[in-house]
């Protein structure tokens, strides 16, 4: 039998976040109501008098929206069980699907305890559903052109150069595969959409899809082959087409089920499995099922050309049939085994399929993915968004923008609003997410080199568009133009077209970019995405009364309006923050003009003279009847700020206008990676430090700016060191530091790093035992030798509550590098394989051949967890082959820093599980010599 309190040996199950007042173990199997009983929810032990009692105050609360909660308890442990008079209205499980009339529908509840039942019918009005009209629309893409030769261009062909090296019937292969049809000798690419690694059909999908976009941004581009954006997009979708068809006839009970993974794998996490038959993994077919979705529709949706969006839509179609067919038929105990997977966006789908056909089977099954226990905290503002994997929710949070918008219900706004406002509250200065993919505790962001995954940015810009059309507030694209900015345009090789998957935010690591054939990662899926469509957010448009053009970034586009009216944007933004905007034609116009956070004081002329203007939500109208060649300059301040790292005091990125900027800390060592291997970057080896340290408060004062042939680069002089800096969006195949520690005024920082205590040096003072191969280590006055794989104890009482530091100095004995030696912390004092159990490991790994090491924190809970946070430091190695770190634990964070640098190299926050235990020191795969040791107490 397996139990478990607090935390299960899942992988991705977190602790629990609280305290048990108690527990008890029976030796018997209690029966229902026994446990009701001592619970004290049955009072009443008559099953007759107890269902009497209940069935008095029995109701049901219902005020419009999309689902009634109908419990499937009330009072003295009474069951009820629900029939509806229409359950095309109102279904048994509490959901609500309005249509454009009002209904009465009787819902009938049966109440029973034991043997005793009563029914009460009750009456519930359906209101007619409500439309939102969400006015203002994303501008047609034919519609938009960039202006002379533009850096948005260039980045959009990069990636369809690179799209088009890629072979359709490869990208075909295992469509056809599982459709049984002739794979024309082809065979699968590698990677992750390869067959037996089941994440077949992501990437492929999300390649028709960007076609999609580029038949309209893009549509004269002509690959070597002689084919055009339209022309792939035909062939590969009349074949998927044709995939579906012959797996609907090879397996007429399954038919509709559309893509390029076998249907098994949906089956065997149904059943609460994870591997398949074979031994592979099923991994997450619903994630694989959303993309093909979400391609038809963007076919549909994108592609003018009838045929093709007719084939789409018939994909689209007979796919949502299959998906409410396979989820309709499902026991709750196999949803939730379901749910448990990532699904991607499948509501956000289901819902503009609905919104498209108006066939309620399809909200059904949208109600089938909506996760009530996300969902609820959410709308009830509760944050359950720490430890959980940020890519996993982002899209179920689509799901409810989509939601709002087929059905105006604003349980699913409210829960978009709260979300993004929490998520505001957990992100990095570039408006990156996650770390490890998890977000973490609100307030805190931790840096590592493995955070910001980009699928992540993508997800938030298309939540970010959807709030803008509800509601055209200038600092939703103040977020939108950040990540744009420092995101989105940082995150493909202008090289290969090669995509990133995370974003290290530590110090002096690198971007990490995909191989052409071999990595097909998920950012790679969405990547290409984002490169077919970087005009997406620039201009919104409303036509209701007056035609109203929102003009929200400062890219050089122009956009045609109507047959009178173009409207022209000139200059260049990235280099001397300047806009010009020139109407072509004539005619009445309203133009809002953004005003950007970073600058709330733009200098408006109108054809040459200076105007006075009002600031409405962000916005300053110009509302006129234009002539032809009318403009208007637009210019900036791009002045410099400091954007502080949450959860941390003096750890800021940098700013010019919109633009982040990183220290350019030099390539040595940057490579890039061959195949699809799980690689981030070797640490950084140079002289330059994580801080700098100034004699005034403005950094402004110290920083100057050159314009190299249109690349900006800036210089910052500190009293300790100078920096280079360049834009983030400029960085590539180059080391590079986001956040830096800055003390201003003389500030002297090691203070805040002090702890004000008894200073107990090792001197046999501490109490002393060895653990593993203890006839290996050999214990002196001054310092301890550690052979191979030991570890030495050193007792004393360590708290979270408390504040402490431990410190010591680490030397390789025998070779130049020192493998996973260091200090672990908050260890139990039980037998040795146990002492881990909630220990961190602050462990320094030198590199061969370098006077570089890496000091990461390991997590041991019952088994090792790898890379606490994913956070890892990089500390050059003193001259005579040593490390000194100096571990400190102050307000429940862990600080860690290395050779008498005054900032730290790791903070990271602690949980609750660290509540006490003891230090010891440890040597896993090097002999080791340790010195220095001591121990401050408060
Ligand atoms: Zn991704």
């Amino acid at each position: 039998m397996h139990c478990a309190l607090g935390k299960t040996d899942f992988y991705n199950d977190v602790p629990f976040a609280g305290y048990y007042d108690n527990f008890k173990i029976y030796a018997c199997t209690l029966t229902e109501k026994e446990i009701m009983k001592k619970q004290g929810i049955i009072t009443i032990d008559n099953d007759e008098e107890a269902v009497k009692k209940a069935y008095q105050q029995f109701s049901i609360k219902y005020d419009g929206g999309l689902k009634i909660d109908l419990p499937k308890y009330t009072i003295e442990g009474v069951k009820v069980k629900y029939t509806s008079s229409d359950e095309n209205i109102l279904g048994v499980s509490g959901y609500v699907y309005p249509d454009a009339n009002k209904h009465e529908v009787i819902l009938k509840a049966t109440l029973s305890r034991g043997d005793y039942t009563m029914e009460k019918d009750i009456k519930i009005t359906v209101n007619p559903q409500k439309n939102i009209n969400t006015k203002i629309s994303e501008t047609d893409f034919t519609k938009l052109n960039y202006e002379e030769s533009s850096l948005y261009e260039d980045m959009m062909k990069v990636n369809i150069d690179y799209m088009f090296t890629l072979d359709v019937d490869r990208l075909l292969y295992n469509y056809r595969r599982i459709a049984n049809r002739p794979t024309l000798n082809s065979t699968s690419y590698p990677g992750w959409i390869s067959p037996t690694s089941n994440g077949a059909g992501q990437f492929e999908t999300m390649y028709v899809g960007a076609l999609a976009r580029y038949t309209l941004s893009m549509p004269n581009y002509i690959g070597k082959d002689g084919s055009t954006p339209l022309s792939r997009l035909r062939y590969m979708i009349n074949e998927m087409r044709a995939c579906q068809e012959s797996y609907a006839i090879n397996n007429p009970q399954e038919k509709g089920y559309f893509g390029a993974i076998d249907i098994k794998c949906f089956k065997v996490i149904r059943n609460g499995g994870t591997a398949l038959g074979d031994g592979t993994y099923s991994w997450v077919p619903y994630y694989m099922l959303h993309k093909n979705l979400a391609m038809a529709l963007d076919v549909y949706t994108y592609v003018n050309d009838e045929a093709i969006k007719k084939t789409a839509k018939d994909i689209l179609i007979d796919a949502c049939d299959w998906v409410y067919q396979e989820v309709s038929s499902m026991s709750e105990q196999e949803r939730n085994n379901v749910l448990n997977f990532e699904f991607g966006g499948m509501t956000e789908v289901l819902y503009k399929v609905y919104a498209l056909t108006k066939n309620t089977n399809y909200i059904k099954a949208d109600h089938f993915f909506e996760q009530e226990s996300l969902l609820n905290p959410l709308y009830n503002n509760i944050n359950v968004l720490p430890h959980i994997h940020a890519n996993t929710a982002i899209p179920k949070i689509l799901g409810c923008a989509s939601a709002y918008e087929a059905t105006g219900d604003e349980y699913y706004k409210t829960i978009v609003i709260n979300f993004y406002n929490m998520v505001r509250k957990m992100d990095y200065a570039n408006g990156g997410l996650g770390i490890n993919e998890f977000f973490e505790d609100e307030g805190i962001t931790t840096l590592g080199n493995y955070s910001e995954e980009t699928c992540c940015s993508y997800n938030m810009l298309k939540l970010t568009d959807y709030m803008f059309r509800w509601n055209p507030d200038s600092s939703l694209i103040d977020y939108f133009e950040n990540i744009f900015y420092n995101q989105i345009m940082c995150s493909m090789d202008p090289a290969t077209g090669g995509k990133t998957y995370p974003i290290s935010t530590a110090f002096g690591y690198y971007k990490i970019y995909s191989t052409a054939e071999t990595a097909f990662w998920c950012c790679c899926c969405t990547g290409q995405e984002s490169f077919s469509k970087l005009t997406y957010g620039e201009y919104y448009v409303t036509n209701d009364k007056n035609l109203t053009l929102m003009v929200n970034l400062f890219n050089p586009m122009s956009i045609k309006l109507n047959d009178q009216l173009t409207v022209k944007q000139t200059g260049d933004i990235l280099l001397d923050g300047k806009s010009r905007i020139t109407i072509v034609g004539d005619g009445k116009l309203t133009l809002n003009l953004r005003v950007p956070s970073w600058d709330k004081n733009p200098t408006l002329k109108i054809n040459g003279e200076e105007q006075t203007y009002q600031i409405n939500n962000g916005y300053i109208t110009i509302d006129r009847e234009f002539s032809n060649g009318d403009y208007i300059d637009y210019e900036f301040n791009m002045s410099y700020r400091l954007d502080k790292q949450k959860g941390s005091e003096n750890s800021y990125a940098l700013f010019y206008g919109p633009f982040m900027l990183v220290c350019d800390l030099g390539n040595k060592d940057v490579y890039d990676i061959k195949d699809n291997q799980s690689d981030f970057g070797l640490p950084y080896d140079g002289d330059k430090v994580n801080y700098v340290v100034f004699d005034d408060h403005d950094v402004t004062n110290h920083l100057t700016k050159e314009n190299n042939n249109g690349t900006l680069r800036f210089t910052m002089k500190a009293t300790n060191q100078e920096l280079e800096f360049i834009r983030f969006m400029d960085c590539y195949h180059q080391r590079y530091g986001m956040y830096l520690y800055y003390y201003f005024d003389g500030d002297n920082p090691s203070n805040e790093y002090l702890i004000e205590g008894e200073k107990v040096k090792y001197d046999n003072k501490f109490d002393i035992y060895k653990t593993n191969n203890s006839t290996n280590v050999s214990i002196n006055d001054s310092s301890i030798d550690i052979d191979n794989s030991s570890e030495v104890k050193l007792i004393s009482n360590l708290s979270l509550g408390n504040e402490f530091e431990i410190g010591a100095t680490f030397k390789a004995k025998t070779s130049n590098e020192m493998m996973n030696s260091g200090i672990y912390l908050f260890a139990k004092n039980a037998s040795s394989g146990q002492d881990k159990i909630n220990a961190l490991n602050v462990q320094i790994e030198r590199n061969a051949n370098s006077s570089s090491a890496t000091v990461k924190i390991h997590k041991f809970n019952q088994a090792y967890e790898g890379l606490y946070n994913s956070c890892q430091g990089n500390v050059k190695v003193n001259s005579d082959g040593s490390v000194s770190l100096r571990v400190i634990v102050k307000d429940g964070y862990l600080y860690v820093l290395a050779n008498g640098s005054i900032a730290p190299i790791i903070k990271t926050k602690l949980d609750k599980n660290y509540s006490g235990g003891n230090f010891g020191l440890r040597s896993q795969f090097s002999n080791v010599s340790i010195s220095n040791i001591y121990y401050i107490k408060k």
